[in-house]
């Protein structure tokens, strides 16, 4: 039959993620690193995946990543889960915690993939928005997990796109408060150099998530992992795909986590770059910077879809959120090299200084 009968209606008006790239000479709109692995590390990944056995399936839990990830963590292997992507692990925890009849507790402005993981999965989504200043309005949170019906809750930290980190002492308060299971989105935890892993200990309910793709240069290969208490890891391993993590991956993996010291002096410099142009920011007349925890930092400015347009047009692909829910005017510029931080910087300058030249001028023949 040459016609089709409809998908699932959750899909209707659901538009696929969009992660806007463009080619540019600055890429500064995916939170990635800017390095690739070292020249050391890649040689050495060569020779791994050179050993790995194509003709057969991977091992379906990637135990030997698993390991020393535990090890790394003063855990056992059955607290660690690998994925493809920090991403696979997330539509895991909407399919094992959501569904039907349950409810998620969403804190936006954050990562989008969330909600769409709910609504694929005819999960009811509770937002309980942030402050303006974009905090965790934690009281709120507090009270609306009070009233029992939330299922799960992701608290991300560093929040993306915002960028700052959220309380330790909330998450412990919201832990202690619920038995819905909280996820921490770990994702960028590198660059804020704080986790609530030790809350593991005492707390069925916490699901910690990481990746590979940001401090260790990996969002090419797609490796994340949770880490949670063994009752928590057993469910989600009912609902994800046995081989989601090839073998080529798990290899890779291993080489760049058995050799992470080495990633520790390019994170260093992007923790500094982010107080340079933090800093440069802030000194940029019309432009208010919100802090930033991670590696990235959002700003919000008058005519923010313009300035993205001409920062573009010289080569700076920053991420626009100048019309998304909750972030007028607000863009998000990862932080680069020096020389690309350098380049955005002087764009966004001239940006701002040709807007005020023509408004002055507007002004005179007025
Ligand atoms: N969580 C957050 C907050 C993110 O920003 C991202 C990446 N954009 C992820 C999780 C997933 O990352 P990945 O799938 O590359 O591991």
């Amino acid at each position: 039959m040459n016609k089709v009968r409809k998908p699932a209606p959750q899909l209707e008006g659901l538009i696929p993620y969009d992660p806007k790239y463009l080619p540019a000479e600055a890429f500064l709109s995916a939170n990635e690193n800017p390095s690739d692995v070292d020249a050391e590390v890649r040689e050495l990944i060569a020779r791994a995946i050179a050993k790995v056995p194509f003709n057969r399936y991977p091992d379906p839990l990637a135990n030997k990543l698993r390991d020393l990830i535990a090890e790394a963590n003063g855990l056992d292997r059955g607290c660690v889960l690998l994925g493809n992507g920090g991403d696979e692990l997330l539509f895991d925890l909407a399919l094992a915690w959501g569904g039907p009849g349950r409810t998620f507790l969403n804190l936006p402005p954050t990562f989008s993939v969330y909600a769409a993981n709910a609504r694929l999965t005819n999960t009811t989504v509770v937002d309980v928005a942030r402050r303006d200043d974009f905090s965790i309005d934690e009281e709120a949170v507090l009270a609306r997990v009070a009233e029992g019906d939330i299922d799960f809750v992701i608290v991300t930290s560093p929040n993306n796109p915002t960028g700052e980190q959220a309380r330790p002492e909330f998450i412990a308060k919201l832990l202690a408060a619920t038995d819905a299971l909280v996820m921490v989105d770990e994702a960028y935890f590198e660059f804020s150099r704080a986790t609530v892993r030790p809350l593991l200990a005492d707390h069925q309910n916490l699901v910690i998530l990481r990746t590979f793709s940001k401090a260790f240069s990996l969002a090419g290969v797609r490796l994340g992992y949770i880490l949670a208490n063994p009752g928590v890891i057993d469910e989600f391993l009912k609902v994800r795909q046995p081989y989601s993590v090839d073998a080529v991956s798990q290899a890779i993996g291993e080489v760049v986590f058995e050799n992470r010291a080495r990633f520790e002096p390019g994170i260093r410099q992007i923790i500094e770059e982010r107080g340079r142009v933090m800093e440069a920011l802030r000194t940029t007349g019309g432009v208010t910077p919100f802090p930033s925890d991670s590696n990235w930092i959002l700003f919000r400015m008058e005519d923010a879809g313009a300035a993205w347009e001409y920062l573009y047009e010289h080569g700076v692909l920053v991420r626009d959120f100048s019309s998304a829910p909750l972030l007028e005017n607000c863009l998000r510029a990862t932080i680069g090299t020096p020389e690309q931080n350098d380049l955005f910087i002087r764009t966004l300058r001239d940006f701002v200084a040709k807007r005020r030249e023509a408004q002055a001028a507007q002004s005179l023949g007025a």
